[in-house]
């Protein structure tokens, strides 16, 4: 599916039917004013498009909510790390998360900008040390509130970001079909042309989901939210294991690998005494050399009311050096993001426990 046309392509991203849309006799003209305001400039309103008569933004705008997601609260800087708290249409709180370029080797700073986002209100996975999951599963996002994000986070930063992660609140493969809807559009060229290999989609572990990617044709990455390497650790912490247990999942991802030919990354959330122990490493490098895995390992950021703590620095260490001595690639991540900062979910909490005292 292509949204060449402004008809396919609004309702989509306005989450309007088709039918209640009435495009004036200039369609394509209009169209493509429209799209550029929408998806190139990231206008926040219809008064905003002033090439387009008044008579033209008045009825769009009584007819069409332009902004999937506003926002509620923005932490940080333009430098750093940016955590944006968004109200959707029904008033539900999600969580976006936009991270700026980390040194490199050489010392150097690149442009990039990376947006985290959300895909579903809530998570009904309940992983032990996830923020995200605390106050259970309300709905999937619709494709607009997927891009919503982008766009909204876009207009506050002045200009887009340039990879796309889904590792926000929410597991994106049990929301695959909303999510591919704003994959097509996010990526295609005549839309918002986001490259598709600068989008990582990533999972607690759903197998048959999984599978169901290997052969789709967007060539984005996968990650693996691994966070343990034998069943008994997994089962404690990540629910999803008894569903789908780590043979189950690893053969899922054999599939995936031999359709794709595309490195996978593990995730690993170092929790203390949970899963940083050597024998866990030890195991982890099997399965990332399995499937020629690069693992990002994460210390653990702590959650308030959560009984998890973060390794101390020698024993994060001593866990990559276990990696990396067994010959795998591996490395101490310390950028936040979702998954990235097991945090996420936080700020949303904390605003919903707020207005319960009002
Ligand atoms: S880690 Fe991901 S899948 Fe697990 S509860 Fe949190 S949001 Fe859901």
């Amino acid at each position: 599916m292509r949204y060449g046309s402004l008809i396919k392509m609004l309702p989509l991203l306005l989450d309007q039917p088709v039918a209640t849309w009435d495009l004036p006799r200039d369609q394509p003209y209009r169209e493509k004013q429209i799209r550029t305001w929408i998806l190139q400039r990231f206008v926040s309103s219809y008064d905003e498009m002033t090439d387009l008569s008044l008579p033209l933004r008045t009825s769009l705008a009584s007819r069409f909510r332009l902004r999937a997601a506003e926002p509620i609260t923005i932490q940080g800087s333009e430098d750093t790390t940016r955590k944006f708290l968004w109200k959707l249409g029904d008033g539900s709180l999600i969580e976006s998360v936009l991270i700026p370029a980390t040194l490199s080797k050489t010392g150097t700073r690149s442009a990039r900008l990376t947006i985290c986002v959300s895909s579903q209100v809530g998570c009904a996975y309940g992983c032990r040390f996830c923020a995200s999951g605390l106050d259970g599963w309300r709905r999937n996002l619709t494709a607009a509130e997927i891009i919503g994000q982008v766009l909204e986070a876009a207009r506050i930063a002045g200009r887009r970001a340039d990879n796309l992660v889904f590792m926000g609140m929410g597991e994106p493969l049990a929301n695959l079909p909303n999510l591919l809807s704003a994959l097509d559009l996010l990526i295609s060229p005549a839309n918002i042309g986001m490259g598709a290999r600068h989008v990582t989609i990533s999972t607690s572990g759903l197998a048959p989901q999984i599978e169901e990617l290997a052969h789709h044709p967007f060539p984005f990455r996968l990650a693996l939210s691994l966070h343990a390497a034998s069943d008994e650790v997994r089962d404690q912490i990540m629910p999803v294991n008894k569903r789908y247990p780590m043979e189950r999942l690893l053969a899922a991802c054999d599939i995936f690998i031999a359709a794709r030919k595309k490195l996978i990354f593990f995730e690993y959330i170092l929790l203390a005494g949970i899963n940083d122990s050597p024998e866990q490493a030890r195991l982890l490098a099997q399965h990332a050399k399995r499937l020629h895995a690069k693992v990002n390992l994460i210390p653990y950021n702590k959650v308030e009311g959560l009984p998890y703590e973060r390794p101390t620095e020698d024993a994060i260490h001593l866990f990559c050096r276990t990696l990396l001595a067994a010959g795998v690639r591996a490395t101490v991540r310390r950028e936040k993001g979702h998954d990235i900062d097991a945090a996420c979910g936080q700020l949303r909490l904390q605003k919903m426990q707020e207005d319960k005292k009002i």
